[in-house]
């Protein structure tokens, strides 16, 4: 049989198996739809004052002597309704001639009744006990005709209640070994696959196949300096090799998201002409022990036999790999846990068994080394550990060159500018930000143009219009990707109260982070509706940051606090608008505490939580510090929350009427820019003394605050 064939004939047992039983199972829950019974085996026609007595259905035999009739007949009446046990009897004992016959089904509570002054045939269901006995008993003494009959369909049913479970189970079975097969067979993870490597080939035919540089990575050149270096190693692995030099075998990525540790890694390939398969760790991670390893090994013989064939570097990526490499021993689920452990073991092995110089490589990246084994991190593993940080300015100008490489720019526009307005973007974020600016230019001037001309038109079209991406278009894209898509139409619908709600609460923000020491210059405050925030009021240093002093800190969590202390001040009353400022403000006072030692519990570094991942043993997670710390670490966190809160509320109740004045102006105008800001300032001067606004965390009690 060709492969195709018994795909077909696995598939059609499989559903052969299951329709049997559902056509059963519902057979047996409807019998007014199933009319005869398919097999009459016996008979008993009882003429008015013979004795009958109900034979065994198997014999056939009818009082009479005569073989009894085995086959339905089509042209019996179907059962047209149901008649409750004690109709029945009634009707037996005061009207025995209306009934025509009752046929009594053997091992089954059920009978049918065929009436003879209407023709019309019912369904009874008789009490479980003594019932059948008790309608025979009447219909002798009656007179009335009655047949036994073997329901054939009662005893597949029965088979099918007995056996069926296990001949589903049994076909599914089937069903996923033969998958399995197949998909072993194909030789990729198709099928269940379970065990095979779910790794992208970027350079497989009709893949992905652009080749990326490292000119089309930015913003990161530590990290772009030393995967240079190891490209230059991996194209010219004989001369390293004569000078005993290792290549690195796994190279650690570390980073926040969209900073282009995926896009290094294709570089690499690129760089080196080199292929490359993709892949994340929890794509490792199975409910199942054992299937992760069996992974981990396919993806590496895929890899080296690619190194074979082409004779190139092949380099395998592996996105998150904290998901399967992260420290053993915490974690809650044990079958989880042995599979992660497997797997880790797994990757350990195959680095292990990889030589340095053969051309196979292993590029992994996370967002915390920290958390990672150190079985990982252990020289001859992954000994490169890269850092692929946020751009900054310099960075981020790069990064928007490399992207609006091929855009149409106003003049106006420079790279340089836009990396100002864009502070603490990600070259992913930044990447979006040029895309949707692209786009709203490409609606701005599509508007113009008919929808059915042509590409020579849309061209010519183009010219005339010397259409270009505006600056406009670029803000909206960089506050796009921040903040989500503008919403005018809900803006429009939104409630008067809600809007002057968010005007005094952006209103609070801003004033207070006007008169604040340390805190960064406002240059947006807006109330437009966007998907992501209500309003927002937009803060940027005019230097890259690489630190943040405690005054700075203090400065960011009362601009925090202040949104709620003037809604509190002002409209005398609180939304839930401020869940995302306190929770920004709860983390700087909890980092305060436990990591940056600016409180009063001194310069002490105590993890992330108490039951993190830090301090772990063989048998789960401890924390590195005790309850009665862990009570203190609580209430120093709090008050320094608390007095933040306090000193907002103090600037907000100072400066009332300057907020209230700022609030009115965004109900107007719905943005207020930089240069508008600076002349609300000149205007409105605040009445706060700057130099009362100081709050040393770790002072002691009592002590200067
Ligand atoms: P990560 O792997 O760090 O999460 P990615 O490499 O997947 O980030 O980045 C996604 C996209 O963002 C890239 O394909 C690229 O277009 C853009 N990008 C991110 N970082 C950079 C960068 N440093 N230089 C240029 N483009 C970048």
């Amino acid at each position: 049989m060709s492969q195709k064939n018994t795909h077909f004939a696995v598939w059609m047992v499989c559903i052969i198996l299951l329709a049997a039983f559902v056509g059963f199972v519902l057979v047996d829950s409807n019998p007014i739809q199933r009319g005869n019974p398919s097999a009459v085996t016996a008979t008993h026609n009882s003429p008015r004052g013979s004795k009958v007595r109900p034979t065994d259905s198997s014999q056939a035999v009818s009082e009479g002597g005569s073989p009894a009739t085995s086959r339905p007949n089509p042209r019996a009446p179907r059962p047209i309704g149901i008649m409750q046990a004690h109709e029945l009897f009634d009707l037996m004992k005061s009207s025995p001639d209306s009934i025509a016959s009752i046929t009594i089904f053997n091992g089954s509570d059920r009978i049918t009744l065929l009436r003879s002054d209407n023709g019309n045939r019912y369904y009874v269901t008789l009490p479980e006990r003594g019932g059948t006995e008790a309608v025979i008993a009447l219909a002798q003494e009656k007179s009335i005709a009655w047949k036994a009959e073997t329901d054939s369909t009662a005893t597949l049913r029965g088979f099918f209640f007995s056996f069926g479970p296990f001949l589903i189970l049994g076909g599914i079975l089937v069903f996923f070994w033969y998958r399995n097969r197949q998909g072993g067979a194909a030789g990729g993870p198709g099928g269940m696959g379970f065990a095979k490597s779910r790794a992208t080939d970027h350079d497989a035919e009709g893949a992905d196949v652009r080749k990326v540089t490292f000119n089309d990575v930015a913003g990161c050149d530590e990290a772009i300096k030393e995967m240079r270096r190891i490209a230059r190693g991996l194209r010219r692995r004989k001369l390293y090799a004569f000078f005993g030099a290792k290549l690195p075998k796994g190279i650690i990525l570390e980073g926040p998201p969209g900073t282009g540790k995926t896009l290094l890694a294709r570089a690499l390939a690129g760089e080196t002409d080199g292929t490359f398969s993709s892949t994340s760790g929890s794509d490792f991670v199975e409910m199942f022990v054992g299937v992760g390893a069996s992974r981990v090994r396919d993806t590496f013989e895929k890899g080296r036999k690619k190194v074979k064939e082409t004779g190139k570097p092949h380099i395998i990526f592996i996105d998150e790999i904290d998901a399967v490499g992260g420290k053993r021993g915490g974690g809650t689920g044990e079958s989880s846990n042995s599979e992660r452990e497997q797997t880790l073991n797994a990757i350990l092995v195959e680095m292990d068994g990889m030589k340095n110089n053969e051309g196979l490589i292993l590029v992994a990246a996370t967002n915390r080394a920290d958390m990672l084994d150190n079985a990982l991190l252990r020289p001859g593993r992954f000994d490169s550990q890269i850092t692929v940080d946020l751009p900054n300015k310099e960075g981020r100008s790069a990064i928007f060159a490399i992207h609006t490489r091929k855009k149409p720019l106003a003049e106006n526009i420079s790279c340089d500018l836009l990396a100002a307005r864009s502070y603490g973007y990600s070259g992913a974020e930044i990447e979006g930000a040029c895309n949707r600016a692209a786009l709203l230019a490409a609606e701005r001037y599509g508007a113009d143009i008919p929808e059915d001309a042509s590409e020579a038109e849309i061209e010519a079209a183009l010219r005339k219009a010397g259409a270009v991406i505006s600056l406009a278009d670029f803000d909206e894209g960089v506050d796009f990707v921040r903040f989500g898509s503008a919403d005018p139409a809900k803006q429009k619908a939104m409630a008067e109260d809600d809007k002057r709600n968010t005007a005094v609460h952006e209103a609070g923000h801003a004033c207070v982070s006007d008169v604040m020491p340390g805190a960064d210059p406002v240059v947006k405050i807006t109330i437009m509706n966007r998907s992501k925030a209500l309003g927002y009021v937009q803060n940027m240093p005019s230097d890259d940051r690489y630190g943040l002093t405690d005054e700075q800190i203090i400065a960011r969590m009362v601009t925090c606090m202040a949104g709620r202390a003037a809604q509190e001040v002002i409209l005398g009353k609180s939304d839930t608008g401020a869940a995302n400022d306190f929770e920004q403000a709860s983390q700087y006072a909890y980092n305060m505490v436990t990591r940056w030692g600016m409180s009063r519990l001194g310069h002490i570094s105590v993890g992330r939580g108490g039951t993190g991942m830090r301090g772990m043993s063989g048998s789960g997670p401890i924390a590195n510090y005790g309850p009665g710390l862990a009570d203190r670490i609580d209430d120093e966190w709090m008050r320094i929350v608390e007095e933040c809160y306090k000193m907002a509320r103090a600037i907000v109740e100072k400066d009332r009427t300057r907020i209230e004045a700022l609030a009115k102006t965004l109900l107007e105008k719905e943005t207020v820019l930089g240069d508008e800001w600076n002349a609300f300032t000149a205007q409105n001067p605040s009445r706060v003394d700057k130099n009362s606004l100081s709050f040393d965390p770790a002072a002691p009690e009592g002590g200067k605050e």
